[in-house]
């Protein structure tokens, strides 16, 4: 079976302690499980994508301007990617596919289901930050396209703990993904 991991969001905005819109040291506690995952899948020759939340600074038109600060701002260093992740991006470049992405779901808005169906790829699995938003959306329109779904505990995060242990049970029990604790 062909898999993909798709390591969504992993920026300074979203997890350096003076991050934009951080989850703070539950993001930074992540750094080397999702490094060593991605040397992992890499070695393993498995497709790799970045999945990365790009905005325009105050888009009237974007509905995360009414409920999010600015963060993940078009040409700023907050849409770095975050310590040794940034590294091991750098590393195998030719080997990760970078994606932009404007919401919360990395298959909205993007080419991603064509890529992983041109692969005959049908087992995503996820880490990166925030578990009960941007993983979430993912792995909703994950499921409702037919993956399977594996969801990397040590792999995911976010800046609200009752929000985070609510999307792992969702993800195990609802989506039937598979939850690696
Ligand atoms: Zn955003």
């Amino acid at each position: 079976m062909k898999k993909a991991l798709l390591v969504v969001d992993y920026t300074v905005d979203f997890v350096a302690k003076d991050g934009a819109l951080t989850c703070g040291q539950p993001g930074i506690d992540l750094e080397t499980y999702i490094t060593n995952l991605t040397e992992t899948f890499i070695n393993e020759e498995e497709f790799v994508v970045f999945p990365v939340d790009v905005h325009d600074i105050e888009d009237p038109y974007h509905p995360e301007t009414k409920s999010f600060p600015p963060h993940n701002i078009c040409g700023t260093a907050g849409r770095d990617l975050y310590g040794t992740v940034q590294d091991v991006y750098l590393k195998h470049k030719d080997n990760i596919h970078w994606m932009d992405k404007t919401r919360f779901s990395a298959f909205a808005g993007t080419n991603l289901e064509l890529l992983l169906r041109a692969r005959q790829i049908t087992e995503i699995h996820i880490v990166g930050v925030c578990t009960d938003i941007c993983i979430l959306h993912t792995s909703v329109d994950a499921y409702n396209k037919g993956f399977d779904i594996v969801i990397h505990e040590k792999g995911v995060a976010s800046f609200n703990q009752t929000g985070h242990e609510w999307a792992l049970n969702h993800f195990e029990n609802t989506l039937g993904a598979k939850v690696i604790r």
